[in-house]
């Protein structure tokens, strides 16, 4: 990290050369007072955007409308805001208009928590004017002013709170979990990305279950469209579980809820591990399940069986799969290629009728994967299939 500091360091005297005032702020400065590694690292400066881009090779301009620019140094990403002052918020979340001050009080004053609100300087001076050293001391998360006035302004600070929990085990300071108690129901004036984005990064912290508490305790989760019974669950758990896991606890435990949104790839790993769970939690897991589903899903959906208090079949599973016959149908050593060659079956849907029959008894162990004994049992499967359903496929 000392490397992304002594190049942050140039940032800033670059900007102070041209006469602009900057320092390092948010959750790098945060983080490195508590020696913890930061994943990028924010500059607040007097600089315009169109300033800081005037000035830099490399800017791409992420955030302009709100002030915001990324310098790129040897592909590493520095976040310049310019000193602002919002007012007027509109919606519980946006600022009406962004104000560019001058002075960095103006700046600080707008950020929503206390240790989020520390400069420093390029020789690592610190300028605190909330106290948040105190605060970061004592590990306490708390509004900079009147909290009620602050997460009405912007009820995502609320989750935020939640998020700096999870992360740093601090506690939140008294009046400002009291205001979340009260205002709570602005929640809902959020969109559902920005609380995944908080959610993720809840779920994912060292100390999840501290965070959990909290909003438990302030009946934040029951603002949370219907993840409740399983964020209360998941809060008597020690274990690590990736975000999506917490929601398919959730969605066993409440039934999913369309609010929620997920990528196509998630959306179809929740449903089947919803319905292997239906499956399994009482019964075993067995070779055909095992085939159809994969080692991974099965293991997965194992874990969440145990997290919800099924028996254990990790060993089971791990056993099946790796004395499957087959792992795919092509591996089938009698193909549906072979029906059509030595039969005059042609319709594709009753040769699959055949193949689905042979793969499930060669999963299953009924039948060898065995080219002649294959050829048996198809040659007769086909038979008896024409007879039932008259000689029409030609
Ligand atoms: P993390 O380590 O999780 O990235 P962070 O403190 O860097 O934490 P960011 O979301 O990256 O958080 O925001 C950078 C800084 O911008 C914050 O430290 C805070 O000063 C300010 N900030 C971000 N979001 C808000 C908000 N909604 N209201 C007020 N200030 C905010
Ligand atoms: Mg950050």
């Amino acid at each position: 990290m000392d490397k992304h500091f002594n190049k942050g360091k140039k940032v800033l005297m670059k900007l102070q050369q041209a006469g602009y005032a900057s320092y390092f702020v948010g959750g790098y400065v945060r983080d490195k007072l508590l020696g913890i590694e930061s994943s990028d690292i924010d500059i607040t400066t007097s600089a315009t955007p169109d300033e800081v881009i005037a000035l830099f090779n490399n800017v791409k301009e992420t955030g302009k409308k709100y002030g915001s620019v990324t310098v790129l140094m040897d592909e590493y990403k520095y976040e310049v805001t310019t000193f602002r002052c919002d007012i007027d918020y509109i919606d519980n979340r946006h600022p009406n208009k962004v104000v560019y001050s001058k002075n960095i009080i103006d700046d600080l004053s707008r950020r929503d928590f206390t240790i989020n609100a520390i400069i420093m300087d390029e020789n690592e001076k610190i300028t605190d004017y909330y106290d948040s050293k105190k605060d970061l001391e004592n590990k306490i998360i708390r509004t900079i002013n009147e909290p009620t006035k602050r997460f009405r302004e912007d009820s995502l600070r609320m989750l935020r709170a939640f998020r700096f929990v999870s992360k740093l085990g601090f506690d939140i300071e008294e009046k400002t979990l009291e205001a979340i108690n009260e205002l709570k129901y602005l929640i809902k004036n959020i969109s559902i990305e920005r609380v995944m984005v908080e959610l993720d990064k809840i779920f994912r912290g060292n100390y999840r279950n501290k965070a959990l508490k909290y909003i438990i305790d302030t009946k934040v989760d029951q603002e949370l469209y219907g993840i409740s019974k399983g964020l209360k669950l998941v809060s008597k758990i020690d274990q690590e579980l990736a975000p999506i896991e917490v929601f398919i606890i959730c969605f066993i435990l409440d039934d999913i809820n369309d609010v929620w949104r997920f990528s196509n790839i998630n959306k179809r790993l929740i449903k089947q591990i919803l319905d292997l769970h239906e499956v399994t939690k009482e019964d075993i897991f067995n070779r055909f399940i095992v085939y159809v589903n994969g080692l991974e899903a099965c293991l997965l959906a194992n874990k969440i069986n145990v997290v919800m208090g099924y028996k254990d079949q990790e060993k089971l599973i791990k056993k099946l799969y790796s004395a499957l016959p087959i792992k795919d149908v092509c591996d089938l050593t009698f193909k549906g290629q072979d029906i059509i060659w030595l039969t005059p079956l042609r319709k594709k849907s009753w040769i699959s009728v055949i193949v689905d029959d042979l793969k499930y008894n060669v999963i299953m162990g009924n039948l060898p994967n065995d080219y002649e004994a294959l050829k048996e049992y198809a040659l007769k499967k086909v038979e008896e299939l024409r007879l039932e359903m008259g000689d029409t496929d030609e």
